[in-house]
């Protein structure tokens, strides 16, 4: 991605400026002043998903032992939706299927690719697939299956006082975790188990 330019930025700190003059506030306010080019550093940061220079490299090693054990991972995310540009944050629990014949994951990559990911605009949906997509492309699609489910409290629900504590569960199963039943349900055993420590 190339960088951004004086004159971008300078558009941006003015439309930032032109926001916090709408919502009733004095831009020039002394604890305001340097808002804009704080929250245009943050981004930097929280949308680094963006950015192809930031994309985490996924290690992949031969499946030598002829792996076909389920692998689990799991951990926290934080994320902005996309309806509001407000956070949303919980925790993911991740499991995968090797393929005997094709290549494993280096595990510890997956919370990096989770937090990439995560570096967008997202929809809890959206967030699932991008992962799963990223790591079937790191096996080049040699895998016996992916299974991620995502738990996640909304701003955008619990500042607005709105439904259901703004908790939401999204899963995504892929291969055998989709066509096999019992896989499945090893998966959410496993991290219901896992949740509880
Ligand atoms: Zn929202």
């Amino acid at each position: 991605m190339k960088s951004k330019t004086d004159k971008e930025i300078n558009e941006v700190r003015e439309a930032l400026r032109t926001i916090i003059r709408y919502i009733g506030e004095d831009p020039e306010r002394e604890g305001l002043m340097d808002t804009p080019d704080r929250i245009i550093r943050m981004w930097d940061e929280i949308f680094r998903g963006y950015n192809e220079d930031k994309k985490p490299r996924i290690t992949t090693f031969k499946n030598t032992n002829r792996e076909s054990e389920i692998v689990y991972d799991s951990g926290e995310y934080y994320s902005m939706c996309e309806h509001h540009v407000l956070p949303f944050f919980g925790k993911y629990y991740f499991a995968y299927l090797p393929d005997p014949d094709g290549r494993i994951l280096g595990i510890s990559k997956v919370a990096r690719v989770v937090g990439y990911c995560a570096a967008r605009l997202q929809l809890q949906e959206k967030l699932a697939e991008d992962i799963i997509n990223m790591l079937n492309d790191a096996l080049k699609g040699k895998v016996g299956g992916f299974a991620i489910l995502l738990r996640g409290k909304h701003l955008c629900k619990t500042m607005r006082g709105v439904r259901n504590n703004g908790e939401m569960s999204v899963s995504l199963y892929t291969g055998q975790f989709k066509t096999n039943r019992q896989l499945r349900l090893e998966f959410l055993k496993t991290i219901d188990v896992l949740a509880k420590v």
